[in-house]
């Protein structure tokens, strides 16, 4: 099964099982069909869309943080980015507005992605792993990432970028499965599903480390470099 020229991981085919079971992976459509029978604001592609995907899980109560969330956070941006920022969980903003990366780490990140050329309705997507805040802005625990992660491989086969940045140690851990430094992650290309990924720092790290920035900003240039 193939969406697209990319042939679906078996990672992700087993989520997407786990996710949906064996009929609505075999038949996506007439489940969505059900969801959105009173809706004919979508277009035909809607087995691509983003926005469906989103109301269709919206309500999600698979962990704990459903049931804590003020707002459910999909994502934003352009449906056919070459370049999907991932952070690691929405914080309070974020969990208030139902948008990623608000307040000043998002206005910071919005003047980097304007330094590339960039802006986030312009070639590029912005999500978490987790779509719901953890309390206190914990880390996402194993239990939520096994959870959650399925959705973001779903997300990643309809956009299909083709770079991956997490932003900050946290998310890179999580998208790697490792438990190393962001110095030991940043600097090398990784494979997230058959995906590019690198790894760099959380706009939130620049605000607080503003020594950081310049070495932020070699990282943007080589992102560039990447998806031009
Ligand atoms: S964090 Fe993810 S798995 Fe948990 S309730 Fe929210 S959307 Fe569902």
């Amino acid at each position: 099964m193939k969406f697209g020229s990319n042939i679906i991981s078996n990672k992700y085919l087993k989520q997407t099982r786990e996710l949906y079971g064996d009929d609505l992976y075999l038949d996506f459509g007439s489940k969505l069909d059900n969801k959105i029978s009173n809706d004919n604001h979508f277009d035909n592609n809607y087995k691509l869309n983003l926005e469906l995907f989103n109301k269709q899980i919206n309500d999600c109560q698979k962990c704990s943080l459903g049931s804590s969330r003020l707002n459910f956070v999909f994502g934003v941006g352009d449906a056919n980015a070459s370049l999907l920022l991932v952070g690691e969980a929405p914080g309070e903003k974020e969990d208030l507005e139902g948008e990623p990366f608000v307040g000043r780490a998002g206005k910071l990140l919005d003047k980097i992605l304007s330094a590339i050329d960039r802006s986030r309705d312009k070639d590029v997507y912005i999500c978490n792993v987790l779509k719901c805040r953890p309390p206190k802005n914990r880390d996402p625990l194993p239990t939520e990432v096994k959870e959650c992660e399925p959705y973001l491989l779903h997300q990643i086969n309809l956009i299909k970028p083709k770079l991956i940045v997490a932003l900050g140690r946290v998310a890179g851990m999580t998208l790697l499965n490792v438990d190393n430094s962001l110095k030991s992650m940043r600097g090398q290309i990784h494979d997230y599903n058959g995906t590019k990924l690198i790894v760099t720092y959380h706009p939130a790290a620049l605000l607080r480390n503003p020594n950081w920035k310049p070495e932020a900003w070699k990282d943007f240039k080589w992102i560039r470099s990447i998806i031009d």
